[in-house]
């Protein structure tokens, strides 16, 4: 499936607590051609977050009725909770010519390799700088309990093996440093793009004359 126009699908991936929210939500205020997907979720909502901003939150049951209703592009089950990237996000991107960020695991990211162009794709795979700065900004951003952080970092580390699937891979030392290298690699694809569209239209043109 291709996206058509200009509008790229953006995968950034990483293990929880490497930054990679913050990274979103920073890229998507430097760069404003860029709509966050926002993904439904069953998990239930942490205090600073709000429904339809940064997911909606829903019961197992509605998901699983959506699922059946083919809404989602793609689902995971992570830490005993379902996420899935509706589709309506990319056919609302694609009309606005904006491109759309998705904030997804490797195996959402798998799935969207598998059903769309990959010239169309452009993913990132955020790493930390060490499993002991990981750990020390999962205890940091104190959301969860210690049962959840030592899951998350069981997690984290069986998601870090994935990283060779990605285009690119990053690490996250200081964040204003990775939201502007993202920037530049989406800049860059942008261009690629604008130039070929350029050429297709001059050769026939060139050739021709
Ligand atoms: P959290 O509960 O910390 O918000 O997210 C847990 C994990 O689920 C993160 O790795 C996040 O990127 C991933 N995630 C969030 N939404 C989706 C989604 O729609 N699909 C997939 N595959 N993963 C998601």
């Amino acid at each position: 499936m291709s996206t058509g126009k200009n509008s790229k699908l953006i995968i950034i991936s990483s293990p929880s607590g490497a930054g990679k929210t913050t990274l979103c939500k920073l890229l998507i205020k430097k760069m404003n051609n860029i709509n966050l997907s926002i993904s439904f979720t069953s998990r239930s909502k942490r205090l600073n977050e709000i429904n339809g901003k940064d997911y909606y939150f829903i019961s197992k049951k509605e998901f699983e009725s959506l699922k059946k209703k083919n809404f989602f592009i793609e689902t995971a089950k992570n830490f005993n909770n379902l996420y899935g990237s509706p589709f309506r996000n990319i056919s609302l991107s694609k009309k606005n010519n904006q491109h759309i960020l998705f904030d997804i695991d490797w195996k959402g990211a798998r799935k969207i390799r598998k059903n769309y162009n990959k010239n169309d794709i452009i993913d990132f795979f955020i790493l930390p700088p060490s499993k002991s700065e990981l750990k020390r900004r999962l205890i940091k951003r104190g959301r969860e309990n210690k049962k959840e952080i030592s899951l998350r970092l069981s997690y984290a580390i069986d998601e870090m093996n994935h990283y060779n699937e990605y285009k690119y891979v990053l690490i996250n030392e200081k964040v204003q440093n990775t939201v502007n290298e993202i920037k530049k690699i989406i800049e860059y694809h942008q261009l690629i793009t604008k130039q070929k569209k350029f050429l297709k239209s001059k050769l026939k043109k060139i050739i021709n004359s």
